[in-house]
């Protein structure tokens, strides 16, 4: 499901940029303090876009948010390539009614690099849009239609970066965005729809509950993943805005939720209570 014939060649060769690219960084390049600080608040922006914005809150509808935020964590999720919001929720609630089925485009069922970004390179937006309906509630949406514009993403990264390079030089392209765009991409997402899917990964740690499929969580995973590695929790209880069900689970994507309530910058909260 959701996979086409042949390769989707652009998304194979952005993967294949990505990945080479951030490979270049780790072992050719040396970043400054100031790089390696772009790097920590990039790797936040893009992971907060992920999960706060187009998981939480436009997948899941768990809280409202104040439009500041919405578009300021959009531009996060533009700029960190993370593509339509639009077709994400549309893959993602796909995701949840079909868990670990035959028809669920990202399960380690058929093997884990497949379910981490294989996947990806055999896209097929056709596919999903043939279930929009899915994302019914969000057609009218503003910050939808405007996130679903792929040369707005294109030109914001494009111009992201060369501000880079200007203001710095070419290893603040690499380190303060190919590389925490690929890691935050990694470790909010694919991460999560794979190794979290993956029960070799079992840990006793886990409070499994009958989700009928076989998400569970990664414990050691929740500070690079801002709490969506406690992904079992989220199936079972895919409402709520916190993933953290047990009072030894930390989810840092929700004590930011909890910040940014105190702001007002996000209110209305569905909160699961810790057992
Ligand atoms: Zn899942
Ligand atoms: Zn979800």
């Amino acid at each position: 499901m959701f996979i086409g014939s042949g390769l989707n060649i652009p998304y194979a060769l952005t993967l294949l940029y990505y990945i080479f690219g951030s490979l270049y960084a780790i072992f050719f390049l040396s970043p400054s303090l100031t790089v390696v600080s772009l790097f920590v608040l990039h790797y936040i922006w893009i992971s907060l876009a992920n999960g706060i914005l187009y998981h939480r809150f436009l997948s899941h509808r768990s809280f409202e948010m104040h439009p500041f935020l919405q578009y300021f964590l959009l531009l996060g999720g533009l700029i960190g390539y993370l593509g339509s919001p639009y077709e994400y929720v549309i893959v993602h609630r796909y995701h949840h009614k079909n868990s670990d089925k035959d028809v669920d485009p990202h399960s380690p069922k058929k093997n884990l690099f497949w379910a981490n970004i294989l996947w990806l390179f055999f896209y097929d937006k056709n596919k999903v849009l043939m279930h929009k309906k899915l994302a019914k509630d969000l057609e009218n949406n503003r910050l939808i239609k405007l996130g679903n514009n792929p040369f707005l993403m294109r030109t914001l990264h494009i111009f992201y970066a060369l501000f880079l390079y200007f203001s710095f030089d070419i290893t603040a392209v690499f380190w303060g965005l190919t590389l925490p765009n690929f890691l935050s991409f990694q470790f909010n997402w694919m991460a999560i729809a794979s190794l979290c899917h993956w029960r070799r990964f079992k840990s006793k740690k886990t409070v499994f509950y009958d989700t009928g499929d076989n998400s569970l969580n990664i414990h050691w995973l929740t500070v690079l993943s801002f709490g969506e590695s406690l992904h079992h929790n989220h199936h079972y209880k895919p409402g709520y805005a916190n993933f953290d069900h047990q009072q030894r689970e930390i989810d840092f994507g929700f004590i930011i939720l909890k910040l940014l309530s105190k702001l007002n910058l996000v209110w209305d909260l569905k909160v699961c209570q810790k057992s």
